[in-house]
């Protein structure tokens, strides 16, 4: 058995990038920026109006109010998309709609509530003085030409895709998916939607995996249940190994007598990194490599399993693509917590804000087996090694499910 910390600089030391593709922006959401993504022009690109008025030259309007009008002369219309050419010289304004380009010789301008609106007539009667560059949008204003926008590595949700959008870029360089093989082992497994016979239970892992993966960014190539047979195992394995960047299983990596995988890896010439690492849940826990394919066997329990990839799995996909991880954050327990003297713990668990400070409490029920504990979770809450229990009222880690929020 080795420890925690040993366990994740060993992975660290095996973990590939993965190669970059373009995909076309529609097609961008969730995929991990491989580039900076630059501005290619400033923003604005031009100066605009921020409103619907007239452009003017704020020197014609000095001392303008409604009990003082002055009278300008229109000479255009500025339009969003469509700019007028027209020079602005003393006495005169233009319409200049909102986005609309500013008219050369104009300096400044009213919005219509301050005039007698936009009609025909090309008499203007402007009823407030304004200050120069008054509701304009400034050419490079909100960025300059070159600068970066959006950091290699970040995850494109809303506001990048946006962003994305608004300087031109019809498509991006974004990391492949990682390709993911996953396999469940068990006789007793047999699928949701069927009948079961005595001893048996549901597939529940690969659905979760599935999920995972999918969230994760990864992309399953390959997923089976197979049953404790070595030949179906070697047979979904060798073919794992020459398509997929990782391969994760559930189950057949303890002591049991038919617990095959570690075994099958191994015949297969997969090089054992490790097997047991010092956490509970999920002290079986298998790594090792097959040429660049990383493999991962976790133990079967569903808790252990759901647990094992989100600590294990999960930072394994998000450094292939280059992105950075979260770290955990500290709360403050409100219930105690059984903490293990040489294993880091894992449970599932709930955290909030309560009066301003972050608080959390452990599942109910803690066997690996009880998946219920994951229902009403949005955290993983993680104990280091230490003499007795937490206790309501100490500091632990919480890993924040990344589909969850805390509220
Ligand atoms: P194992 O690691 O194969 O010894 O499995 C440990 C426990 O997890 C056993 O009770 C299995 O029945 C259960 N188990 C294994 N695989 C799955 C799965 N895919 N879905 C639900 N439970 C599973
Ligand atoms: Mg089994």
């Amino acid at each position: 058995m080795i420890s925690f910390k040993e366990a994740k600089s060993i992975i660290q030391g095996k973990i590939f990038k993965l190669d970059s593709e373009v995909v076309p922006l529609d097609r961008s959401m969730g995929r991990i920026i491989f580039e900076d993504v630059i501005a290619t022009f400033p923003s604005p690109r031009f100066n605009n109006s921020a409103m619907d008025g007239f452009a003017v030259r704020s020197s014609d309007i000095i001392g303008a109010s409604k009990r003082n009008p002055i009278t300008l002369i229109n000479i255009g219309i500025s339009s969003a998309g469509v700019p007028s050419d027209l020079i602005l010289n003393e006495g005169e304004c233009m319409q200049c709609m909102t986005g609309a380009k500013i008219p050369s010789g104009s300096d400044a301008i009213v919005m219509v509530e301050h005039t007698t609106g936009f009609s025909d007539d090309p008499n203007v009667q402007i009823m407030i003085e304004v200050q120069p560059e008054s509701h304009i949008r400034k050419r490079g204003e909100e960025i300059q030409k070159g600068d970066k926008l959006i950091s290699k590595g970040t995850q494109i949700a809303p506001s990048e895709i946006g962003i994305c959008a608004t300087f031109g870029y019809g498509e991006l360089n974004v990391s492949k998916k990682p390709k993911i093989a996953i396999f469940g082992t068990g006789n007793e497994l047999v699928e949701p939607g069927e009948n079961l016979k005595e001893g048996e239970i549901y597939n529940s892992n690969l659905y979760v995996f599935s999920d995972l993966v999918g969230k994760a960014g990864g992309e399953v190539l390959m997923q089976d249940v197979l049953k404790d047979n070595k030949s179906y195992l070697e047979s979904f394995l060798s073919e794992a190994l020459k398509s997929c960047d990782v391969v994760i299983s559930s189950g057949g990596v303890s002591m049991g007598r038919f617990d095959y995988v570690r075994d099958v890896f191994i015949d297969l010439g997969v090089e054992e990194h490790f097997w047991k690492v010092a956490q509970k849940p999920g002290r079986p826990l298998f790594f090792g490599t097959g040429n660049k394919t990383l493999i991962i066997g976790l133990p079967g329990n569903p808790v252990s399993s759901y647990i094992g990839f989100m600590i294990w799995v999960w930072p394994v996909l998000e450094n292939m693509m280059g992105k950075k991880g979260s770290k955990p954050l500290t709360g403050t327990l409100t219930k105690s917590f059984p903490r293990e003297s040489v294993k880091k713990r894992f449970l599932f668990g709930n955290a909030w804000i309560e009066n301003g400070e972050l608080v959390c409490c452990p599942a109910s029920k803690v066997g690996s087996h009880m998946l219920t504990s994951a229902l009403e979770a949005n955290s993983i809450l993680c104990a280091e090694p230490g003499d007795g229990i937490l206790d309501a009222g100490d500091k632990i880690l919480i890993n924040v499910l990344p589909w969850k929020t805390i509220s």
